[in-house]
């Protein structure tokens, strides 16, 4: 099937343009209904297709758990999927996010990691509501479970949706501006690995660690070099420069310490439905840094479509078309 070609709003110096047919348009990094994204982990895939991106992401916040329906919902709309995961992690009085590719899914020391963040962001979220209710704000933690589908990792973007269901704001971005930041009086924290931990774990799953968005404009307080230095001792691969949160400087410095440092540069656009205004495929990552990722993993995961590679002369081993 022919696919139209995608239109992608803010083309990456490491990215591809959307008529050039012989690049795939990789975007690795995304979420489902499985964490904050609106959208199905099969709705996810389709919106995949219909954007033209030929390998996707799936990147929840603290859980594998749409994997498999991503994983069929791949194979019907002929997208290419790379199973992932987004670790919150502890830094200071911060939390910076770790996208961890292609981990084994059976590696129980980050399994268990990850069910011991997800039941503490649910106990966090009921002291947040309580919190915010009893200064006025219109709101009940039964509301803001009705915002979580079964089994999904729960965040603040549930309670945004909460308030948007009872009518008292619009967007998820009005409840962050006025309550939910970081620096909110309302904010209250949940358990997180270290940064350091977090990429060990990730190894360890023989996955392949790479710091997502590291110079967000919105985070209190920037991350110092000294952390991403750290973290690459540990086995960090990759920094995430090309991200709607990262303007012309801070993509600068990810490639500088990239350079020094011996790492690769991915772009995605941190998808997340109708939650937030990122487009699907507005980043993207090079072929060739997809398959470094793919080549520093143990390969106990693969890259769902190795069925779909190969497909005639000239044309990338990810491209169906
Ligand atoms: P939490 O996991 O509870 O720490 O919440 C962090 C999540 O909130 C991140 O995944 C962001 O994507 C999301 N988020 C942060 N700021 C905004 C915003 N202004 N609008 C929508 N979502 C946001
Ligand atoms: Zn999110
Ligand atoms: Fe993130
Ligand atoms: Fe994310």
């Amino acid at each position: 099937m022919r696919r139209s070609p995608p239109t992608l709003g803010n083309v990456t110096p490491t990215g591809t343009a959307g008529t050039d047919h012989a690049r795939p348009v990789i975007d690795l990094h995304t979420h489902s209904s499985v964490s904050d994204g609106t959208e199905t982990p099969a709705a996810l895939l389709a919106a995949a297709a219909t954007a033209g991106v030929d390998v996707l992401a799936i990147t929840d916040h603290d859980t594998i758990a749409g994997w498999d329906e991503a994983t069929a919902a791949a194979r019907e709309h002929g997208v290419a999927l790379v199973r992932g995961i987004e670790i919150s992690c502890a830094w200071r009085y911060t939390s910076i996010h770790l996208l961890g590719y292609l981990p084994d899914p059976g590696y129980r020391p980050l399994l268990e990691e990850l069910a011991r963040a997800r039941d503490s962001r649910a106990t966090r979220l009921e002291r947040m509501v309580e919190r915010m209710a009893a200064d006025g704000i219109p709101l009940t933690y039964e509301e803001v479970l009705a915002q979580v589908s079964a089994g999904a990792t729960p965040g603040r973007p549930h309670i945004a949706d909460a308030l948007i269901a009872n009518g008292t704001i619009e967007h998820r971005d009005e409840a962050f501006r006025e309550w939910l930041g970081d620096d909110s009086p309302y904010y209250v924290g949940h358990y997180a690995p270290d940064a350091v931990r977090a990429v060990e774990l990730v190894r360890a799953a023989g996955g392949v660690p790479v710091l997502a968005h590291p110079f967000t404009r919105t985070r209190s307080g920037a991350l110092d070099d000294a952390l991403i230095v750290r973290m690459r001792e540990a086995g960090l691969v990759g920094l995430e420069a090309y991200h709607r949160d990262h303007g012309p400087e801070e993509v600068a410095h990810a490639t500088e310490l990239a350079a020094r440092l011996g790492l690769v540069l991915t772009g995605s656009s941190d998808y997340h439905g109708t939650g937030k205004r990122n487009r699907l495929g507005e980043n993207t990552t090079a072929p060739e840094v997809l398959d470094a990722i793919e080549a520093a993993s143990s390969g106990a995961t693969e890259v769902c479509a190795r069925w779909a590679r190969g497909g005639g002369e000239g044309r990338s081993r990810y491209c169906m078309r």
